[in-house]
């Protein structure tokens, strides 16, 4: 089901017209629609009923306190990296007790932070971080509740950028050394081990990557048991894909079912299993609208130069990412071969390429699957303020980020004295 669909010629967000939304908040704006955001959560929760489950949703994809919110409502947890993420959880009436705490180079202040909120679990990643992870704790006198990542050393076969289950990746600890980890942290007083983690990449369309890491983990798993170390959660991690072009990922609920087999058959079907989706649940539930303010046409190329550019949303200059684009009105006159570009001074800063569009100055177009690491790795680059956010429910639209202005831009910064 679309939760984005023409109606009379037009595009609209559920029950909105964006040419409206345009109208009322200008452009460039991004317009996510909160049926879209529900239903993808509850594709994962509905799959997991009668289990003991957490989906945490990995907010790095899009953490606007209205998205976290309405999670929140819907009883998910929040997968964080870093301490300026738990601020915005617990900001949004997220629970904390419901947060998992990644990444790989977590200060003693964020630890200290999200010791003294409560949240489930560090997903730890190295022995120095264990070490620090258990310093604090014995400082303020608590027991650090801990996963380790593991790395799987499983190949995601998704984008270099984006894959990280491999052994040359930054990513989890190297799969020999686990055990040891384990052992370590098992042993001191101020660390309570807690669960296993592990997270192979983003944007993967196969079900077979997933099973295999899922195996070795679970392998590990009864390892860990055999030795006395008993884990209360088994963590899968995100990186389900999603349609931007012509993918075609497995559903949520085929993807869980899949991995609760593997969990049955080693026995470990009664341990809590957690989730921890970003793009799944909000990358096909946001777009971008932006209108056409010039048509530059070359010898070889043709562009629409529009109003958002590689600051607003970064996956085309970053990874070659592909965004379906599409006219919010019926066009005027014939198609042509166009790319859709930004204003930006930068060769890389376009949205979209060699695509059959009609286009004229003024035209809206909305750049589709934008509401996962769009506004979340949005830039000021130039001193262009951020766009414009809003949430459309049903009838209503909801402004949940004002577009920033240039006074926003520099307000942290001062002259020199004198
Ligand atoms: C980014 C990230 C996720 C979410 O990945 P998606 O591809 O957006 O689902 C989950 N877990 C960790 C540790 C991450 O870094």
């Amino acid at each position: 089901m679309s939760f984005f669909e023409h109606r009379n010629g037009v595009l609209h967000a559920e029950g909105v017209a964006l040419p409206a939304i345009a109208e009322r908040f200008g452009t460039p704006t991004y317009v996510y629609s909160r049926a879209a955001i529900v239903s993808a959560f509850r594709g994962y929760r509905d799959a997991l009923a009668g289990r003991k489950a957490l989906v945490c949703y990995a907010m790095k994809a899009n953490s606007n306190l209205a998205v976290l919110d309405l999670l929140a409502r819907e009883g998910a947890g929040f997968d964080i990296v870093s301490g300026g993420e738990l601020a915005r959880v617990i900001a949004a009436g997220g629970d904390p007790g419901k947060v998992v705490f990644s990444g790989v180079g977590k200060s003693e202040a964020e630890i200290e932070a999200a010791l003294k909120a409560g949240i489930l679990c560090f997903n730890m990643e190295s022995v120095p971080e264990l070490e620090r992870i258990d310093a604090v704790a014995k400082r303020l006198g608590v027991k650090a509740p801990v996963s380790v990542r593991v790395n799987p050393d499983v190949d995601a076969k998704t984008h270099p950028y984006i894959s990280t289950g491999l052994k040359d990746n930054k990513f989890g600890v190297a799969y020999e050394h686990t055990l040891d980890l384990y052992r370590d942290a098992a042993r001191r007083p101020n660390i309570e081990v807690v669960g296993i983690d592990c997270h192979i990449g983003s944007q993967i369309t196969e079900v077979a990557p997933y099973v295999d890491a899922a195996e070795r983990v679970l392998a590990l798993v009864d390892t860990l048991e055999r030795e006395g170390i008993v884990l209360h959660h088994i963590d899968f991690g995100g990186g389900l894909g999603i349609t931007y072009d012509d993918e075609t990922p497995p559903a949520t609920g085929e993807l869980i079912r899949a991995l609760v087999e593997r969990v049955e058959a080693h026995g470990h079907g009664g341990k809590t299993l957690m989730f921890e989706p970003g793009r799944s649940i909000v990358g096909n539930a946001g777009l971008l609208v932006t209108k056409v303010e010039f048509m530059k046409r070359g010898e070889t190329r043709n562009f629409a130069i529009v109003d958002a550019a590689m600051n607003d949303l970064a996956r085309p200059a970053m990874y070659e990412a592909w965004h379906g684009v599409q006219a919010i009105a019926a066009p005027a006159g014939a198609g042509e071969r166009v790319d859709i570009v930004g204003p930006v001074c930068e060769s890389g800063d376009w949205l979209a390429r060699d695509r059959e569009l009609a286009l004229a100055p003024g035209d809206l177009i909305a750049v589709m699957s934008a509401g996962a690491y769009g506004m979340s790795m949005a830039s000021n680059y130039n001193t262009r303020g951020r766009a414009a956010e809003v949430m459309v429910d049903g009838d209503a639209v909801h402004l949940i980020r004002r577009r920033e202005t240039p006074a926003d831009l520099f307000a942290l910064e001062s002259r020199l004295p004198g």
